[in-house]
């Protein structure tokens, strides 16, 4: 029997961890979880904030990356017995492992801003996209040139905004 390999999340490190495995084992057991059933392109979200048409093609499922010999378990991992070699699934059912590669990503930072986590816009999945897409094009509804929408942005993904808020621009009143 192989040792059985579990790995965790679907996301860049997690899917290139399953097909690496895939690839290099002969006959690998492995086991797959992730809470969606697909993996995002999550470095191209900020397309999805201009176009939310484009999360679909962006949005790629499981059953297509995966040989059919590996397990997909579709769930939330709430916790880890490393003393077992358990993992926990939504609380309440557990995959055992002999080995264990945790790719579960990481959380946005707030940095203790005051105000910061109650209104800022995270952007890690495709509905965080197209919350951000619907929030901008509503603000932009409601705003005048007496009253113009404010939208606080930074780093990357600041880019993709600036020909979305110039295109609704001259939409305002
Ligand atoms: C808009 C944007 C643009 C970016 N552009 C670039 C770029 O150009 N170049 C670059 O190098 N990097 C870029 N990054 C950063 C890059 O996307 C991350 O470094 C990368 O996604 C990290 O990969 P990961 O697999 O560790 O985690 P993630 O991609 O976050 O994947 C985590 C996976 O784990 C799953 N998961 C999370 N928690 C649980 C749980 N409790 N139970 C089960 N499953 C769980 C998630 O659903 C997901 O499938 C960008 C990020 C963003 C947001």
């Amino acid at each position: 029997m192989p040792p059985q390999i579990v790995v965790l999340g679907a996301g860049y490190a997690g899917t290139a961890a399953i097909r690496s495995l895939e690839n290099e084992l002969e006959h690998p057991d492995l086991v797959w979880v992730s809470k969606e059933p697909h993996h995002f392109v999550l470095h191209e979200a900020h397309r999805c904030i201009r176009d939310p048409s484009i999360c679909d093609k962006l949005t790629i499922p499981i059953e297509d990356i995966k040989s059919d010999h590996t397990r997909f378990v579709r769930g939330t991992v709430t916790g880890i017995e490393t003393e077992a070699r358990d993992v926990i699934i939504d609380g309440d059912h557990t995959i055992g492992y002999d080995y264990l590669i945790i790719a579960i990503g990481s959380q946005t930072a707030f940095f203790g801003i005051e105000g910061l986590e109650a209104h800022a816009l995270t952007l890690k999945s495709p509905d965080d996209a197209r919350s951000i897409h619907d929030q901008i094009t509503n603000a932009a509804k409601d705003a005048t040139r007496d009253e113009p929408a404010q939208i606080v942005i930074g780093g990357l993904v600041s880019r993709a905004f600036k020909p979305r808020v110039r295109s609704l621009r001259g939409a305002t009143k």
